[in-house]
């Protein structure tokens, strides 16, 4: 009877620390699960912030350095903003290097921010063709103007379907340097606008003043 009653004892012990263990463990992955969305949740929440500022910065020209690289009165809206989003095509968190432009015509002129030198040029010479499709583009970008600013900074034109400049060449401030298109890894007309300062990217949107004629992104 009492070693009945023993083996009893021992078997319940047995039983809760298996339960107690089964539960840490199921806690433990809970804690780990629970960690990683926290994580998620802070990276959107920042996607969020990024998103507002660039928001708060769209339609402001003030103190801005450059002037915007589209006509205002070609200008519809702005779109995929620089930083952290979320891949409509994906549903992933990715890093934007620039800002998309959109355009109220097609194939809307192109110009150039500042005075400098293009040194970096898609499709490459005897290459280029004026078309709606770019083949020998650039993988990514496209038709691809580069131009580093006498004042050491860098603008990257992306998706153009018609480049008016090529490698090393002098541009001008104001200058048309090609049509924004749909070339490269595009699915829309649009401009990419990239602006590196020091050699670091940044978000375009602080540098370029912002034309007013334009309507909200939504
Ligand atoms: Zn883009």
């Amino acid at each position: 009877m009492k070693f009945a009653l023993l083996m009893t004892f021992i078997m319940l012990n047995m039983l809760f620390y298996g339960l107690l263990i089964n539960y840490s463990s199921s806690l433990k992955t809970e804690i780990a699960y629970v960690m990683v969305e926290n994580q998620n949740l802070k990276q959107a929440m920042e996607g969020l912030e990024q998103e507002v500022s660039n928001r708060e910065l769209m339609f402001s020209s003030e103190g801005k350095k450059y002037p915007f690289p589209i006509n205002s009165s070609d200008f519809m809206k702005l779109s995929s903003p620089y930083g952290i989003r979320i891949s409509p095509i994906t549903n992933t968190l990715k890093n934007h290097l620039g800002v998309d432009i959109y355009t109220r015509v097609p194939r809307s002129q192109v110009i150039a921010i500042a005075d400098g030198v293009i040194v970096d040029s898609w499709p490459p010479p005897g290459k280029s063709k004026d078309g709606s499709k770019y083949y020998s583009g650039h993988p990514v970008y496209g038709g691809m103007v580069k131009v580093r600013h006498d004042d050491g900074s860098i603008a990257l034109y992306g998706h153009l379907s018609a480049k008016y400049v090529s490698l090393n060449e002098r541009v001008k401030a104001g200058q048309v340097i090609g049509r924004e298109g749909s070339t490269g890894k595009s699915t829309a007309e649009h401009l990419h606008f990239e602006l590196k300062i020091d050699n670091e990217y940044v978000n375009p949107l602080l540098w370029i003043a912002t034309p007013s004629t334009g309507e909200n992104s939504g």
